[in-house]
């Protein structure tokens, strides 16, 4: 049960204050009859409320974020540890979103979040091969050998990898900055990958998951997907 005017505002059409106006102004129907009194209550699985003649449902509208998360931020909703979580760096946004997948408490780059559950499921799914390019400060410079390991399979703990793709950019004194493309998304793979042919990773930075790119959203801040960047992802 909760008030009416907190119903009429979750279910988002207007503030708190605003729909205690439109209830004022005899708006609001519950269950067919005009509400004149202000702060009764509605069982929200079994009363019918409408507004202007429409029906008001508690459904969501699903929202589609981009976040270019910082180093120092863990991707759960919570930490046992206390913490901060990328969800402390969404304001502004009434919906309940999640982040899609992970990235380490030391990664930074490109996290997508929603509230969108068909979505998440479908691009967390490892039958997916979902895409996503890494952009990481490695020490040393990779033979073309060990990359050639790297991208045809490697055995890591119970798993081996499936193909993946690796691109030197630039060498710089005793490391080097590798652009990486894996379809899977195991925990520390990416990580685990170079540790493996001997190249331990010092920064990582996702920039690019699917068709969506990172792009110049800041580091902590984020954007809202287009509509053609969510078509791409559903697709
Ligand atoms: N691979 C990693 O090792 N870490 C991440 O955060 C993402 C991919």
């Amino acid at each position: 049960m909760m008030r009416l005017q907190k119903f009429l505002a979750a279910a988002g059409v207007a503030s708190r204050r605003k729909s205690e106006e439109y209830i004022k102004d005899g708006r609001v129907k519950l269950n067919g009859e005009t509400v004149s009194e202000m702060g009764i209550s509605v069982d929200e699985e079994k009363d019918i409320v409408e507004f202007d003649g429409k029906k008001v449902t508690m459904e969501e509208k699903n929202v589609y974020i981009l976040l270019n998360k910082p180093v120092g931020y863990v991707t759960t909703a919570k930490d046992q540890f206390g913490r901060k979580t990328v969800l402390d760096l969404i304001d502004g946004v009434s919906e309940r979103v999640y982040p899609v997948g992970r990235l380490d408490y030391d990664t930074e780059g490109l996290l997508l979040l929603t509230n969108d559950g068909e979505l998440t499921y479908k691009l967390t799914h490892p039958k997916h091969r979902i895409e996503k390019t890494y952009i990481a400060h490695i020490e040393g410079v990779p033979s073309e050998d060990e990359m050639k390991r790297f991208c045809g399979g490697l055995k890591i703990e119970d798993y081996v990898t499936s193909r993946a793709e690796i691109e030197i950019i630039r060498k710089k004194g005793k490391e080097s900055v590798v652009k990486i493309v894996i379809g899977e998304g195991r925990n520390r793979q990416v990580r685990k990958m170079c540790a493996c042919i001997g190249h331990e990773v010092k920064k990582l930075k996702r920039i690019k998951e699917g068709n969506i790119e990172l792009g110049d959203v800041k580091c902590g801040q984020w954007r809202f997907l287009s509509d053609e960047e969510i078509a791409s992802l559903k697709n």
